[in-house]
């Protein structure tokens, strides 16, 4: 990559997109593969940090990438659990890469989305989850939308009706939007390009709240295995399709705290009908 400038720096679902210039000057022989424009696509898995470091300082554990860059600082990239990964593309590879992904869900229009989720018969979470249908949605943003617009991460998305899909669509924007700004969410260790964490986890209304009250009708949130995932919703708000199993509430200890149990999150049981008889009859 030398004799290249980082043109741009944009995001593309969970992926940062990095845009380098043509090679100029000195080092225009030395560059990998052509001069031409070239792109750097890095997805920073579960913990991956990328940051410019002065050069003389140590380097960190789990540091893997090192780029010296022209002010004399270096671009690191750590990344403990290695979920990360760094591809170095041209024009033509990265056109080949970015193919699959699904809308970007700030930029997605009610047309599109409602054709997206109402047109599958996938549960909604799962669609929410899948890159190649809706670009950067993970779990957290996914089930704080669906509290927001009160959907049951199960229903299928066939069966939402335009105005659920309408409504979805524009809370998960505003939550996307409103996360952004407070930089994401530091479930564990994240930071982002300054070195800062994440806020909008204290904001979260479900997602990671098993066993807390809901915060518009006080029902316990509860969590199930949707999609592969721990999902979080409230029962009473997020009415379930039928044959919805959730998991049991962990038991608590004396303190408060969460048994060690082995029952937790493993076992389903089976979960009664919630859903309105005016829902049964509904067809979509
Ligand atoms: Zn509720």
């Amino acid at each position: 990559m030398p004799g290249r400038q980082i043109e741009a720096v944009e995001r593309y679902g969970k992926f940062m997109l990095l845009r380098l210039s043509a090679a100029q000057g000195k080092t225009r022989a030395a560059t990998n593969g052509d001069a031409a424009p070239a792109s750097l696509l890095v997805h920073l898995g579960m913990t991956g940090q990328i940051a410019p470091s002065p050069a003389g300082q140590p380097l960190e554990k789990h540091t893997h990438v090192c780029m010296l860059l022209d002010d004399g600082r270096e671009l690191r990239y750590t990344d403990a659990r290695r979920f990360g990964r760094m591809a170095y593309l041209t024009k033509t590879l990265l056109a080949e890469e970015l193919t699959g992904f699904g809308a970007d869900p700030l930029e997605v229009s009610k047309e599109e989305f409602t054709q997206r989720i109402c047109g599958r018969r996938a549960r909604i979470k799962a669609l929410l989850l899948d890159q190649s249908v809706l670009r950067g949605v993970g779990n957290i943003y996914a089930d704080e939308s669906l509290w927001k617009a009160k959907i049951h991460p199960a229903r299928l998305g066939a069966r939402l009706n335009r105005k659920e899909a309408e409504t979805l669509r524009r809370v998960l924007q505003d939550i996307l939007r409103k996360a952004i700004v407070l930089r994401g969410s530091s479930i564990s260790d994240f930071l982002d390009a300054e070195g800062e964490p994440g806020e909008y986890q204290r904001h979260h209304r479900a997602y990671g709240r098993e066993g807390q009250n809901c915060y518009r009708c006080k029902t316990r949130i509860r969590r199930a295995i949707v999609a592969g995932r721990s999902s979080y919703f409230c029962p009473k708000c997020q009415p379930s399709p039928r044959w919805f199993t959730m998991l049991p509430l962990p038991r608590r200890g004396k303190n408060g705290k969460e048994k060690d149990n082995a029952e937790t999150g493993r076992m389903l049981r089976p979960g009664r009908s919630k859903r309105r008889s005016a829902e049964k009859k509904r067809k979509i």
